[in-house]
């Protein structure tokens, strides 16, 4: 991948592909169409979640690829909080999955509402020494909630999966992030106003002066930017278009025209409120 390594080592020594396949909104049969069609176009890193409905179908997916398990990257996520429902969810998604092992679990919402983040937190510890899951990490937790991870268990977690696009590129958290030893990885990575990051006029520019388009400028300032990113699509010409961003590179310039249209402001779900 050019300058960038293919992987990013989690502050547990696992190893994480830096790009992946995620699968939000797309149910079971789709997504193992679509999981298959990522697999062979070379992905190996695929993202789902109990909430998502179709860990069922990725799993059949996996099973259908003829790679061997240990091949592929495997996330999946608890929409539940508390130490036992935590657990109970996790020996679901396995079953779901068809695998004995996760190779990242993730808190999907902090749902501080809820208020049991910390004891979920260490469920994902536990599971992580038991070897259930190889690497434990949370999603869409803001500085507050990974702090109080971080002092009341001794443990930050190895990777937040967090909205960031070129609209809302998050430097602050990401700042933190590095402060802490935790990866940083983008959902939402094409933004999530459909088309309106590919018409702004600097990244049809660098699209132009690359010679690509403006999917693969967005998804390339994101990797280059240092986070692991999971874009989706249930179209097999767009999952390799999205695939056919790891042979270029952008310049410090392009990178910070594309900086420059960070608006500071969510798109998507606010991690206060969601529950
Ligand atoms: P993405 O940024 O990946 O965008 C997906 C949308 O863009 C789909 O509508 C897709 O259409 C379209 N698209 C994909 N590729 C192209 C392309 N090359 N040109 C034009 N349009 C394209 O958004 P997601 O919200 O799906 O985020 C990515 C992944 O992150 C999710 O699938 C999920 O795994 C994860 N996620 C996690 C969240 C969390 O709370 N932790 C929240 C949301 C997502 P089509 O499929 O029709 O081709």
């Amino acid at each position: 991948m050019s300058e960038l390594s293919t992987t990013i080592t989690m502050s547990g020594g696992a190893e994480i592909p830096r790009y992946g396949y995620g699968t939000f909104r797309i149910d079971d049969d789709g997504a193992q169409a679509a999981v298959e069609t990522a697999l062979a176009t070379g992905y190996r890193l695929v993202d789902t979640a109990v909430g998502y409905q179709n860990e069922v179908g990725v799993g059949r997916a996996i099973a259908a690829s003829g790679l061997g398990r240990g091949e592929i990257f495997l996330t999946s996520k608890t929409w539940d909080h508390g130490y036992d429902e935590v657990r109970r969810n996790l020996r679901e998604s396995l079953e779901r999955l068809g695998t004995d092992y996760l190779d990242l679990y993730l808190l999907h919402w902090p749902r501080p509402d809820v208020d049991l983040y910390v004891e979920s937190w260490q469920a994902l510890l536990d599971a992580r020494s038991e070897g259930l899951i190889r690497s434990a990490g949370v999603s869409n937790f803001l500085i507050d909630h990974l702090a109080r991870c971080e002092s009341e268990t001794g443990a930050a977690p190895e990777i937040n999966q967090v909205e960031l696009h070129a609209y809302f590129s998050q430097p602050e958290l990401r700042a933190y992030h590095d402060e802490h030893g935790v990866i940083t990885e983008s959902w939402g990575p094409l933004g999530l106003r459909a088309g309106a990051l590919f018409d702004e006029p600097a990244v049809k520019a660098v699209a132009e002066a690359h010679g690509r388009t403006p999917a693969q400028v967005v998804l390339r300032w994101n990797l280059q930017r240092g986070n692991v990113v999971i874009p989706k699509s249930v179209t097999p010409e767009r999952i390799r278009e999205n695939w056919e961003v790891l042979d270029f590179a952008l310049t410090e310039d392009d990178l910070k025209a594309i900086d420059a249209l960070d608006t500071g402001v969510r798109q998507g779900g606010d991690p206060l409120k969601l529950n």
